[in-house]
């Protein structure tokens, strides 16, 4: 990506005073990345451009676009977080500043085995909570994206390291904005590293398919534009292919029975109102059978990413006579628009949607309701631009409730209840860990393992070989794993465990 593509794409869509900002920043980013190369073999300059470019495609407003060309300035080059506040407001250091402590967060992570699926949800908002805007994130979502564009030439290891990470953490975080291209990019090329070989039979696999599949929906598709237009509704309607990605994962629920994914096509129909969703409805179970239990009004009930849309599956015949399962989605186009392009898609074409999500108390029309939590984030993210004081515990209480976050050495997160101590974390990174532990270190200090730890702690554990639990380890967790852990150790050791022991609760510090 070379710097007067950008601009002129810029051109296009901004002012010509953010223009020039814009200009300024390639300006200083080249500078700051003077002789800096991409393992590629390009000067550095093209990532952030590519970046930046990125950006523009989504839409984003022009400070975004701007920290996209500054985002690695603060950590690879001698600028500093002041000079950019300087040069380009506020507002824009604010962003590069949250960019970069994503990264820290990050970085050095090595045992990706570690990011349990169930933890992705929170890991999401954690990373979210850090960026404080939620722009700092989106800018994340195009970085990572180049990266993983331009991975061919690192390292096998790195290869896997990263697109695993994308797939358990990037992917999942498009997802909870409802990013719907951009989390299947992130997957598809993952997956391609991760399991190429089993990329490229579904890849086989799904062409073959959906190429027969694709001529035997053109009678269903004529049957239905028919009636559409009968109707008089005004639509659009294309098919869409499932991803190879996605593809993998279904098979894999359905014991790798292709017969049973009635998805490879999906048809899409988008229409005016919501009404005609509706109606769209009505015809197609009119015309064709629907199939029990496939239908779904996430326009009633939005999923938690907040998207909207009717699917049903129906069961037809194709012109030789044989059994046909299609699926619908129905939408309208603003349903379509942020089912594609997720929360990027607000300061796409409703920059005033923004500034009513910083004001309001969360509460405003077209934020889905799942989707609360961002405006949140916004809020305070707006205070903390105007300098306010912000309780940053407090908002990181009500999103994650009552749990905390911690670290290993090497960056990998973990999540624990409330009040977890070091044997808690030491148990759940493994049972052999917490087993043979001799002590712990909590920010780089030796720690009583009665010390409750914090989020944001890093703790490392030291473990010997040869060492057993003791029986007053049981007061010393609060987790039931590590308390039934310890026990079945204790009893295969023969240690007599009373129960009460087992029941107290920890002493809570203040
Ligand atoms: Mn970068």
């Amino acid at each position: 990506m070379k710097h007067d593509k950008v601009l002129e794409r810029a051109r296009g869509k901004f002012e010509r005073r953010q223009v020039d900002k814009l200009a300024a920043a390639i300006d200083f980013a080249s500078r700051a990345h003077k002789g800096q190369k991409r393992l590629t073999g390009e000067p550095f300059i093209r990532h952030p451009l590519a970046v930046a470019d990125t950006l523009i495609e989504w839409e984003m407003d022009i400070d975004s676009i701007v920290a996209g060309i500054l985002h690695d300035t603060v950590e690879d080059t001698d600028s500093t977080i002041e000079d950019i506040e300087a040069q380009f407001g506020r507002n824009v250091a604010f962003l590069v500043n949250g960019v970069t402590k994503l990264g820290q967060i990050r970085k050095g992570m090595r045992e990706i085995d570690t990011y349990l699926p169930q933890t992705k949800d929170n890991l999401a908002k954690l990373l979210i909570a850090t960026g404080q805007d939620i722009r700092v994130v989106i800018i994340k979502i195009a970085d990572r994206l180049h990266n993983l564009e331009t991975l061919n030439s690192l390292s096998k290891s790195k290869q896997q390291k990263i697109a695993m990470e994308s797939l358990r953490v990037f992917a999942p975080l498009a997802d909870r904005l409802n990013m719907g291209q951009v989390r299947v990019r992130l997957e598809e090329i993952s997956f391609q590293y991760l399991n190429n070989e089993r990329f490229n039979f579904l890849k086989k696999q799904l062409k073959k398919r959906v190429g027969s599949a694709s001529h035997r929906l053109d009678s269903v598709k004529q049957e239905v534009e028919a009636e559409l237009k009968k109707q008089k509704i005004k639509y659009e309607m294309d098919g869409r292919t499932k991803s190879v990605y996605s593809l993998h994962k279904k098979l894999d629920k359905y014991e790798q029975d292709f017969d049973r994914i009635y998805d490879l096509i999906a048809l899409r129909i988008v229409v005016g109102s919501e009404d005609d969703c509706y109606k769209v409805l009505g015809i197609l179970h009119h015309l064709f059978i629907p199939m029990e239990g496939r239908v779904k009004d996430y326009i009633s009930r939005p999923k938690a990413n907040g998207y909207r849309s009717l699917h049903t599956t129906v069961q037809s015949y194709d012109e030789n006579d044989e059994e046909l399962f299609v699926e619908f989605q129905i939408r309208t186009h603003e349903m379509h628009e942020f089912a594609e392009r997720g929360l990027a898609a607000g300061f796409h074409y409703n920059e005033q949607k923004l500034t009513d999500i910083y004001k309001s108390g969360g509460q405003i029309s077209g934020l889905p309701e799942g989707m609360n939590w961002v405006a949140d984030l916004h809020k305070t993210a707006e205070r903390l631009q105007a300098g306010e004081e912000v309780d940053i515990k407090k908002l990181q209480m009500k999103l994650f409730s009552d749990r905390i976050f911690v670290y290993t050495p090497s960056g990998d997160i973990f999540d624990l209840p409330e009040g977890a101590l070091p044997l808690d974390f030491a148990f759940r990174l493994h049972t052999d860990i917490g087993k043979t532990t001799h002590s712990v270190k909590v920010n780089g200090q030796i720690v009583g393992f009665d010390e409750p730890l914090h989020t944001g702690d890093v703790i490392e554990v030291i473990t010997r070989s040869g060492i057993l639990p003791k029986l007053d380890w049981i007061k010393k967790v609060i987790t039931p794993r590590a308390r039934t852990k310890i026990r079945a150790q204790l009893r295969k050791e023969g240690v007599h465990v009373p129960a009460n022991e087992s029941q107290q609760k920890p002493a809570k510090k203040t």
